[in-house]
């Protein structure tokens, strides 16, 4: 199969990859040069400058100018083309709907050129980007409008977590497939061949709006039960004496029905999608005037809990962040990324700067350089106070209190490195419940606040 990606981001990079794993022709297109030749040279290290995700350059540097090209020239390469996956960003309005001006663009584009193609065969337009309900039939009125001849659209969302795509992209718990013909779904069935009749993989075979509403429904549910977790279960841990949160987890999820995933409490979930694809829904559903109010919840509690945990700072240890030097460990949304798209520490950081920290020392295994774009001096002056170091020890070094943002592993080790280097009182704020040994740091008279628990060790600052 001749296969078009349009947008080589997290999701069209992977996806271009995977492609060209299973022998197919994959054109990964972008109209970000500097990411294309990056990309072309296959060095992990210019690579990763734009996507860092475990795997992916192995698979790059094996198909590279074998079975995966890279160009920014799409009309060079439409012909004999059989699918085009649209893998691009649909970022949100301000009042929570999907910004369609990028997709809408590409699809312009696209259509243009596609109606000049000498060649006739049947080609695809697939929408991998996470598009309101009917983005499909849309993309169809755009071919229509510029008479593209013998084409059909689809919906075929994407479905990874980033830090694992890789994996899940070699063997995804689902493939789901929208479309409206026959010969579309044949297509589709060729170019994800390894998985239709897979013991194990569910491939789902439906209409393209059933496709779309899939992945805003999986989405959103993810969000509400983490939500559950952080707005229920952890103000449990909190509030009543002699909760042990982790106890309560395991006793709950024992339940077969009841998921481990997304019960691990924390200070909120960030990344590019659960905030804009919830925002989204509640925008598609008030339109159709549907009660929103389930949703609204499960985002509010989410953007509460980043920063929830500064604030029982203040209350519960009467911690005065004025003047103070903050370490911040963790700054990727999650563990084994360096994308910082909607993160908890950028709430983190702020709240604690707006609060009067004098200093923020930031470490991240993988993320500083996209905080430095991200907290550029240029869009707020009080980003200027902070510091980037190469490891936890040296952003803990000096500071007066720590706070924990990612669950990158290495931080399990890190009361050692407080005790090493920081003498009481010093307080540590453990937003992903990191650190297995809390209970020396209280012994020694450190102060620990977790998400899930009472605060502990020494309350006066
Ligand atoms: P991204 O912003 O990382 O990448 C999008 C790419 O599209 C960029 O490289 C950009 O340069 C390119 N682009 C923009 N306009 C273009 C054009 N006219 N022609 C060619 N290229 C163009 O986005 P992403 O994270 O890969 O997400 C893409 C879509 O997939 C979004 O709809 C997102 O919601 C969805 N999604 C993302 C994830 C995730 O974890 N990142 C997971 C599932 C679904």
């Amino acid at each position: 199969m001749k296969i078009i990606v349009l947008g080589t981001g997290y999701v069209g990079l992977v996806h271009a990859a995977a492609c060209s794993e299973y022998g197919h022709d994959v054109y990964a297109c972008d109209n970000d040069v500097k990411k294309i030749k990056a990309f072309s040279t296959g060095q992990p290290e210019q690579i990763e400058k734009f996507v860092n995700e475990p795997g992916l350059c192995n698979i790059i540097r094996e198909t590279i100018d074998r079975y995966l090209f890279f160009t920014s020239d799409l009309e060079s390469i439409l012909e004999g083309t059989d699918a085009v996956f649209m893998c691009l960003p649909t970022p949100p309005n301000l009042d929570g709907s999907t910004n369609l001006t990028f997709y809408d663009a590409a699809a312009e584009t696209m259509a243009e050129l596609f109606a000049k193609r000498k060649d006739r065969r049947r080609v695809v337009f697939i929408n991998k980007s996470t598009v309101p309900i009917g983005t499909a039939r849309h993309l169809q009125d755009i071919m229509n409008k510029h008479r593209v001849e013998n084409f059909g659209v689809a919906s075929n969302p994407e479905f990874l977590a980033e830090g694992t795509a890789v994996v899940q992209a070699r063997r995804p718990d689902r493939v789901v497939v929208g479309c409206d013909h026959e010969e579309d779904f044949n297509i589709l069935r060729r170019v994800y061949s390894q998985f239709v009749h897979h013991v194990r993989i569910k491939y789902i075979e439906t209409s393209p709006e059933t496709a779309e509403a899939i992945k805003y429904v999986a989405n959103t549910m993810l969000l509400t039960y983490i939500s559950f977790w952080n707005g229920v279960g952890a103000k449990i841990g909190e509030k009543f004496p002699n909760i042990m949160i982790d106890d309560l987890r395991l006793g709950v999820t024992a339940d077969d029905r009841i998921s481990t995933w997304g019960s691990f409490v924390s200070n909120g979930a960030g990344g590019s999608c659960f905030g804009k694809d919830i925002a989204s829904l509640i925008n598609q559903l008030r339109r159709v005037n549907v009660s929103t109010k389930m949703l609204e919840a499960s985002y509010e509690v989410n953007e509460f809990q980043k920063v929830y945990l500064i604030e029982r700072a203040a209350t519960e240890v009467d911690f005065q962040f004025n003047n103070k030097t903050i370490a911040v460990l963790g700054l990727a949304f999650k563990k084994h990324t360096n994308d910082m798209r909607d993160a908890s520490s950028i709430k983190v950081i702020e709240s604690l700067l707006g609060k009067g920290a004098a200093r923020i020392r930031a470490y991240d295994p993988l993320a500083n350089d996209t905080a430095r774009e991200v907290f550029d001096p240029k869009k707020n002056i009080l980003f200027e106070k902070i510091d980037y170091f190469d490891n936890a020890k040296e952003a803990i070094e000096g500071s007066d209190a720590l706070f924990i943002s990612t669950d990158w592993e290495e931080f399990r080790g890190v009361s050692r490195t407080i005790e090493e280097l920081v003498k009481p009182p010093f307080l540590v704020m453990d937003g992903r419940r990191m650190i297995p040994d809390y209970e020396d740091l209280i012994a020694k008279n450190y102060t620990y606040l977790a998400v899930g628990s009472m605060a502990m060790g020494p309350m006066e600052r």
